[in-house]
């Protein structure tokens, strides 16, 4: 293994985890580059943690080999894997101080707790909590108890750090300011970092790339805007935030765009931005690209769809959420902001939903669009 950089690269390859004749992981193929922040992003149950568990050694995989800057330790056991992870539980010994939990790993390595106090030092310096050395884990917030679990995880220079949820037992503040902290802990230290989370929110604020697992299997793989500005499935376009999805039927197509009858109109959407562009399709546009105008109203060229009835107004602060109920009875999202838009509209109110066409994304119509 090249010891030359702190990170390295993980790939899997066909990795599958069977349970009887469940497949909890479903033959994964990915790369994870040396020193990226990697998320495993996806609903309960997807198979997150049981990846995790075969990367760290925890779980012997069904099929499929991990590879580690080159190396297989798909059977190498999990003390001999230059892998740590971080668990939501943090796992920190209530009796022990701050300083000798961090100083763990290299105690049990028979370091001595002299030899290991710079470093432990480095390491409290990393998380911002050198004055806490000598307290108890009890007199920590759950903030600085997970800084302590991540220092502990770092002293012993892994080359690839697993995170399962480190911050799922934090309120929503502290959450916020954690994964900020996390990803500064990640660029200095430049690890490879494995994150696994079911909040869209976390996995997009925090990785260079996301993956999306669905049943097992990976949906789409990306950088954070690439995924929510061009999903590839109806999963990951309605898990990655809100999505609108109209079905329609290809009416015809070239090089440039491709347009497609939907049930009062017709929809263009760029052809680099359609992964279907024969047959039924799925009309795909966020939210937030959508505008509401008065019926017939005059306004910048683009798609219409006309015949809506705004059926809830929800004030959010900085926007305003609309729900629109169409002709044929499905109703459609709209995210104005409220800086940009001084008409409001309210429950009752006919209106046109617009868009530019550059925004319209299109799908393949047979898969379920929920
Ligand atoms: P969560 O976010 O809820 O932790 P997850 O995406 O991490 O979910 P996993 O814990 O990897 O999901 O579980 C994947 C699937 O495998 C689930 O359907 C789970 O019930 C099943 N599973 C996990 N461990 C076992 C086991 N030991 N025996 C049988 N089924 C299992």
């Amino acid at each position: 293994m090249a010891e030359d950089e702190p990170g390295a690269d993980l790939t899997l390859a066909g990795l599958t985890k069977k349970y009887g004749d469940f497949a909890a992981v479903d033959a994964l193929d990915l790369t994870v580059p040396a020193g990226s922040f990697f998320a495993l992003l996806g609903p309960s149950g997807c198979g997150k943690t049981t990846t995790l568990r075969m990367v760290a050694g925890l779980e012997v995989p069904t099929a499929g080999t991990v590879t580690l800057a080159g190396e297989d330790i798909t059977r190498l056991k999990p003390y001999r894997r230059p892998v740590n992870t971080v668990f939501q539980s943090y796992a920190l010994f209530p009796h022990l101080s701050i300083r000798d939990n961090v100083a763990f790993g290299p105690r049990r390595k028979g370091i001595s707790k002299q030899e290991a106090a710079a470093e432990v030092g480095r390491m409290l310096d990393l998380v911002e909590l050198s004055e806490y050395g000598a307290r108890r884990p009890a007199q920590l917030s759950g903030g600085q108890q997970q800084r302590v679990a991540l220092a502990r995880a770092l002293i012993n220079s892994p080359r690839v750090l697993l995170l399962d949820e480190p911050l799922g037992a934090l309120d929503l503040k502290l959450r916020r300011q954690m994964q900020l902290e996390l990803k500064r802990i990640q660029t200095d230290v430049g690890l490879t970092f494995i994150h696994v989370t079911h909040d869209q929110e976390e996995a997009m604020t925090m990785a260079d790339t996301v993956a999306v697992m669905n049943q097992g299997r990976i949906e789409q793989l990306g950088a954070p805007e690439e995924l929510y500005d061009l999903p590839r499935t109806t999963f990951v376009a309605n898990f990655l935030g809100r999505s609108n999805l109209v079905a329609g039927s290809v009416a015809a197509k070239n090089a440039k765009t491709v347009s497609v009858q939907v049930e009062n109109g017709l929809v263009i959407a760029p052809t680099a931005r359609a992964v279907a562009s024969e047959g039924k399709v799925w009309v795909g546009v966020r939210p937030e690209k959508v505008h509401l105008r008065e019926p017939n109203e005059d306004g910048p060229a683009g798609n219409v769809l006309h015949g809506g009835v705004v059926s809830d107004v929800s004030f959010v602060g900085v926007s305003t959420e609309y729900l629109v109920r169409m002709p044929w009875g499905q109703e459609l999202t709209v995210f104005e902001q409220n800086h940009t838009s001084s008409r409001r509209f309210r429950p009752g109110d006919p209106v046109d939903l617009t868009w530019a066409d550059e925004h319209t994304f299109l799908l393949d119509a047979a898969q379920d669009a929920t």
